[in-house]
C-alpha cells in the first residue's frame, strides 16, 4: 500500500473515531467548521501577485482559522488539516482543471521535518488534492513534495528586515531533478504567505528549473494585496 493510501486510511479511521469538534474552535459540532465559526469568517482576501505570481488564499491570517494553522504548526494539531483543506480547495478550484498539475509543497528543512514530524504544508496539499479529486474530472492532480527542498535553515522570517529575509533565502531552494519539471504546471502550497520573501524564493527555483509556476494556494495571507510585498 501507498504511503499515501496509508494516510488516507488514518485519515479516515481518524474521523471514525475522532470525537465531532470543530477544528476552528474545539466545541462539540456535527460539521466541521461548525455554524458559529463558519459565520465568523471573511471572504476570501482579493488575491495578490509576488514578482507576477498570482497568490490565492482561502482567509486573511486572523481568527479563528489563524489559531488553526498555529495549533497545526505548533501543537501538531494535524487533525485541523481536512477543515483547512475544505476552505482553500473552493479557493482554488480552477487550478484543478490544469492538466498535469502538480502541487508543490513549501519545504521544510530537513532538520524542521525531523523535529515536528509532518510538513504542514504537505499535509494540505494532499487534503486539498482529495478535496478536488471528489470530482472524478479532477483526479489527475497530483501532489509533489520533493521537487523542492530546502538546503538551509533559514529561522524566522517576520523578525528580519526585507534586505535580511532576502539575504536569509538566497539559494535557500534547491530543485534536485530540474529535468522533472520542465514545462509541467505547478502550484506553490504554503500555510501562511507573510512577506512573500519565501515565495519569491520558492518560484524562483521552480522556474530555474523551467517549470510553469500557475501561482500560489495558501490557507492565509497575512499581507493587503500588492505587488511589492517583501
Ligand atoms: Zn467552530
Amino acid at each position: 500500500m501507498s504511503c499515501d493510501l496509508l494516510r488516507l486510511a488514518a485519515d479516515l479511521l481518524g474521523d471514525l473515531l475522532a470525537p465531532r469538534t470543530c477544528a476552528l474552535c474545539d466545541s462539540m459540532a456535527a460539521v466541521s467548521p461548525c455554524p458559529n465559526c463558519s459565520a465568523m469568517l471573511p471572504p476570501p482576501p482579493t488575491p495578490r501577485t509576488v514578482d507576477g505570481t498570482p497568490v490565492w488564499a482561502a482567509q486573511p491570517y486572523a481568527e479563528p482559522v489563524s489559531g488553526a494553522v498555529r495549533r497545526l504548526k505548533y501543537e501538531r494539531r494535524v487533525d485541523v488539516v481536512p477543515t483547512l483543506a475544505r476552505l482553500l480547495a473552493p479557493v482554488g478550484l480552477e487550478l484543478a482543471a490544469i492538466p498535469g498539475l502538480w502541487l508543490v509543497p513549501v519545504p521544510l528543512h530537513a532538520h524542521r521535518l525531523a523535529e515536528r514530524g509532518y510538513n504542514q504544508s504537505a499535509l494540505l496539499a494532499r487534503a486539498v488534492c482529495r478535496e478536488w479529486q471528489k470530482e472524478p474530472s479532477r483526479s489527475r492532480v497530483a501532489v509533489a513534495p520533493r521537487v523542492l527542498l530546502r538546503t538551509r535553515e533559514t529561522g524566522h522570517q517576520a523578525r528580519r528586515s526585507r534586505s535580511e529575509r532576502l539575504d536569509a533565502l538566497d539559494g535557500a531552494f534547491l530543485v534536485p531533478t530540474p529535468r522533472r519539471l520542465v514545462g509541467r504546471p505547478v502550484v506553490l502550497v504554503d500555510d501562511v504567505v507573510t512577506t512573500g520573501a519565501t515565495v519569491r524564493a520558492c518560484t524562483a527555483a521552480l522556474r530555474q528549473a523551467n517549470a510553469e509556476v500557475v501561482g500560489v494556494l495558501a490557507v492565509c495571507d497575512s499581507c493587503p494585496p500588492t505587488d511589492s510585498g517583501t
